[in-house]
Formats: C-alpha cells, sequence, structure tokens
C-alpha cells in the first residue's frame, strides 16, 4: 500500500459516502440556522465568549457529518443547549456588568492625550506589536493624532483625534520612522519608543521619567489625512 493509499483512503467505505454528503448538506443547513438565532449579524470580531460558543457549536456540528454512529439529532441537542446558554448567558451580561466584565473583561483606555498609558504595560492581555499594527490599520501615522484610544472586549480599538489644529508632536507608528535616534547627534524633539513621551532635548543616556526606559526616537506632528 503506498502512503498515499495510507494517508487518504485507508478504511474507506465507499458505500458510507453518498451519506456523508447527505449529512454534510443537513449540518451546514443546520449550523446557517443556529448561528441566525444567535441574532448576531456578523462576524468581524468575536469576544472570548463568542468564540467558546462557536468552538461548541463546531465540534459538534463536524461530526455527523461523517460519522455513521452519530445521528443528527445528537447536534441538535448540542446546539439547542449551546444556543440556549448564549442567550441566556448574553441576558445576564446586559442586566448586571460584573456578569458582563467576568465574561468578556472590561473595555480598557491605552492612549490617552498623545501617550500610551503605561498602568498597563504588565498586562498580558494585549501585546504592543498587534497593539501598533491595528493604529496603522486605522490610518494612524503618530500617536501625537490621538486623543483617546480604547480597547474594546472584542478586540477592536475605538480612537478619538485631535483636530487638526491641536495634532502635536508623537511617537511615529510606521517602520519607517519609528527608528531608534542617536540623542546626541539628532534634532529634537523626541519620543520615548515605549510610551510616547515626547522631549524636546534628550541627554545621552537619558531615562525616560515615565516608563524609565532610555530608547528614542524621532517625533512627528504631521496631520491626519483621510
Ligand atoms: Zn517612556
Amino acid at each position: 500500500m503506498s502512503a498515499f493509499e495510507k494517508i487518504f483512503l485507508i478504511g474507506t467505505e465507499w458505500d458510507f459516502v453518498g451519506e456523508i454528503v447527505l449529512r454534510s448538506i443537513v449540518m451546514f443547513i443546520l449550523i446557517l440556522i443556529v448561528l441566525r438565532l444567535s441574532g448576531r449579524r456578523g462576524v468581524r470580531q468575536l469576544t472570548l465568549f463568542e468564540v467558546a460558543i462557536i468552538i461548541g457549536l463546531g465540534s459538534a456540528a463536524g461530526d455527523p457529518m461523517f460519522q455513521a454512529d452519530i445521528p443528527v439529532l445528537y447536534a441538535v441537542i448540542v446546539f439547542s443547549c449551546v444556543i440556549t446558554i448564549y442567550k441566556l448567558v448574553t441576558l445576564l451580561a446586559s442586566r448586571f456588568k460584573a456578569v458582563g466584565e467576568l465574561l468578556e473583561g472590561k473595555a480598557m483606555i491605552v492612549v490617552k492625550d498623545g501617550l500610551f498609558d503605561v498602568k498597563h504595560e504588565n498586562d498580558n492581555s494585549y501585546s504592543k506589536m498587534e497593539f501598533f499594527a491595528e493604529l496603522r490599520n486605522q490610518s494612524v501615522e503618530h500617536l501625537g493624532q490621538v486623543r483617546l484610544g480604547v480597547l474594546e472586549v472584542d478586540g477592536t480599538l475605538s480612537l478619538l483625534f485631535y483636530g487638526e489644529e491641536d495634532v502635536r508632536y508623537g511617537l511615529p507608528l510606521f517602520p519607517t520612522n519609528y527608528k531608534h535616534v542617536d540623542t546626541a547627534v539628532s534634532q529634537g524633539p523626541f519620543a520615548c519608543m515605549y510610551c510616547g513621551l515626547v522631549k524636546d532635548f534628550v541627554g545621552d543616556k537619558f531615562k525616560c521619567e515615565r516608563c524609565k526606559r532610555d530608547r528614542w526616537t524621532q517625533a512627528m506632528n504631521t496631520r491626519r489625512i483621510g
């Protein structure tokens, strides 16, 4: 037996193949119905709780498609339970704030007045790299454009910007400008590469007073376009 046969065909019961097609169609329709019943409009971003629900539905949906000894009814029972839990918990979360926070976490201020909020620097709940990427996705060139940034529980970032006239110097977010500079030979203002604090002059090996780090880059103050 070739490796191909061993991997792809071993133990195939050809009589069952037609039934797999039928089972798959039935399960697919059931999944759609259940997702419609959940009341969600789409799944651009999911909270952790919703991911748990999707995993629950997904594993129950897959097995009856190709396992002869699992009747579709089992999956329907699982679906009913999962969707009932979802509805119930969502209802509780909307009534009681504490339940919602326990389940999905809280929205978190991550940028304030053009600076990263260093309160969260020891949190593992968001990675700086991801966060930079999200800011770039929203066409933010540097932190001096951002008045307030809030990380929502579904992982999206909500931003409020400074008006054109109020844009200040800030930490660049694109790799072309986010570069360590030697503060002894460059012209300021400089921005702390970690927290975004801006200083006009920075001495050699000068430590940022907010985050105690000593890496600086050239700050920029371009306005926001578009
Ligand atoms: Zn700093």
